[in-house]
This record gives C-alpha cells, structure tokens and sequence, in this order.
C-alpha cells in the first residue's frame, strides 16, 4: 500500500516538473550560453507571428525571418534597437495606425507645438501713417421771416485732410487689427454755409435791365480832369451844373442820384458828374490836373455810398 502510495506521488512530481519544464520552453530555450526567445511579430495588416530566435536586435530578428519592411512601414522598437521586455515587434503602415504608441503621441505633440509656433511667426506688425479726409460740416443760417424761403450756398464746403499713424496686424498678411496711435491735421475742414433767405420778390427782378443800385462795393475808381482830353470841353462845368472842384467832385453812373455822397480811401466825395464811360461799377474823381489824373491811373477800390 505504502508502495503504490509513493509511486502515485513520484508521477504527480513527474508530471508537476514536467510542466514547469514544458512552461520555461515556452518562453526561453538555454542551449549552452546562447539564449532563445519567443518573439511575437505584430504586422501592419494585423497578422501576427511568433519567432524563436537568439538575436536581440530588431533588424537582425527581421532579417533571419525575412522579413522586409516597406517604404511606408514603421517598426517599434526601430531597426536599430533591441527588443524590450515584451519580447513584441511592431510593424505599422503611415496613417493607418492601430494603435498609438506613447512615442508617437509626443512626437505629435512636438508638431503640434511647431505648428502653434509657426502660427504665430505669420503675425507681423507694421506702422503705417496715410493721409485721411476730414468731411465738412454744414452750417444754415436761417435769415428769412418763415415763409417763402430758399436755400442760398454762401461758402462752399471742402474737406481737411488729417495724417494719421496706425499700428496695422496682419496674420498671414491679412490685416486683422488696427490701432490708431496719432492724429495731426494737415489742413482744416472748411465748413459750408448755407442761407435760408425769403424768395427775392417781384419788386427786385424789375431791375433787372442790368442797371446797377447804387451800392457800396469794390469800383474801377479812375480820375479826369477839365481839360479837352478828358472831357471834350474846359469850361469844368459839370453835369449837375455845378463847378467840378478837386478833391470833392466824382462822376458817377446814373444810378447815383446827385448829391450823393462816396468815401474812397478814407476821403468823402459827391457824385456832381456823369460820364460816357462812366458806367457799372466804375467811379472817375475829378483832379486838378491832366497829370494828377494820369499818376492816378487805374485802381480798384473799396466805394462806399453813406446813407
Ligand atoms: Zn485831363
């Protein structure tokens, strides 16, 4: 009994080794001082394979199974390394990764931070100062008594020009900011100035046979005196029938009534005369002499009528 009993337990201890033996198989052969070891082959069409094999460098693992690794396949651990404690080869293909591998996911991110940098290296900043227009205003004055009005243009409005200076963004040479950081006016706005006036009534456009009102206003001012040349007479007799005197007597055109009186330059003259060429805005001041009247010669001049 003692006897069996031994030899069930020898067995079991038999069979207990013989598994162990057959488990250390598995994973590594030890012939003399060479070590084996399974190594699993992953492909990138997900195929695998299991190698026995006593070379530890990945490229030397590839090359005893014959394995060739194409243009766009990658293997981890790289050819050049040796194989690490997973004993595992991975073959993949360019964009179709099963599986990402913390490696990679840093080298991606290291793109991601290029990518972000080069962004950021598309953005330039510029100072620019352009010339702008500065729009006129317009201003109404409104001189009418409520009714009847038109709109008269007493000064024409023209714009101002401004120089400013921006600081201009562009990202990938678009412009997406722009700050105004200073401001100098070349040359002022001129505002327009438009008058509200009553309609100019019937009274007024009967005059309008040419003649001119008697008015103050800038006049050819000239000068004569009573010699033949000027006048075609000497007696100095003038249309009024009064004796033309210097510094007093003016010809003037018929729409200044005699009597009237004018200040040319500070001086006061009365219109006593009239003359051919006397007319419109033109004045002739009676002088003394021929020669007087000629340095005079032609002026234009400030008349003003009092009354
Ligand atoms: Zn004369």
């Amino acid at each position: 009994m003692n006897k069996v009993k031994n030899t069930s337990i020898s067995y079991r201890k038999i069979i207990a080794i013989s598994v162990v033996f057959i488990l250390i198989l598995g994973i590594s052969v030890i012939a003399g001082n060479v070590k084996f070891n399974n190594v699993k082959i992953k492909f990138s069409n997900n195929h695998e394979i299991t190698v026995l094999t006593s070379k530890t460098k990945v490229s030397e693992i590839l090359e005893e199974n014959h394995i060739m690794l194409s243009s766009d396949e990658t293997v981890i651990p790289s050819t050049d390394e040796e194989i690490t404690d997973t004993n595992t080869i991975v073959i993949t293909k360019e964009g179709n990764e099963p599986t990402k591998i913390a490696q990679i996911s840093e080298e991606e991110l290291d793109n991601d931070i290029e990518e972000i940098a080069e962004n950021y290296s598309n953005i330039t900043e510029e100072i620019i100062t352009v010339e702008e227009e500065i729009p006129f205003e317009t201003i109404t004055k409104d001189v009418s008594n409520g009714k009847d009005t038109t709109n008269r243009v007493i000064q024409d409005g023209k714009n101002g020009i401004k120089e400013v200076t921006y600081k201009v963004k562009y990202k990938d040479d678009v412009e997406i900011e722009r700050i105004e950081l200073s401001s100098k006016v070349i040359e002022k706005p001129i505002n327009k100035i438009v008058q509200i006036q009553t309609k100019v009534t019937s009274r007024s456009s009967s005059r309008r046979s040419g003649v001119t009102t008697a008015s103050s206003g800038r006049y050819k001012v000239t000068a004569y005196c009573s010699c033949s040349r000027c006048c075609g007479k000497t007696n100095g007799l003038t249309a009024s029938g009064r004796r033309a005197t210097a510094n007093h007597t003016v010809a003037a055109p018929s729409t200044f009534a005699f009597g009237t009186q004018l200040v040319i330059n500070g001086k006061t003259y009365t219109v006593e005369d009239r003359g051919g060429a006397i007319q419109g805005n033109r004045i002739d001041i009676y002088m003394n002499s021929h020669s007087q009247a000629l340095a005079w010669g032609v002026r234009y001049l400030d008349v003003e009528v009092v009354n």
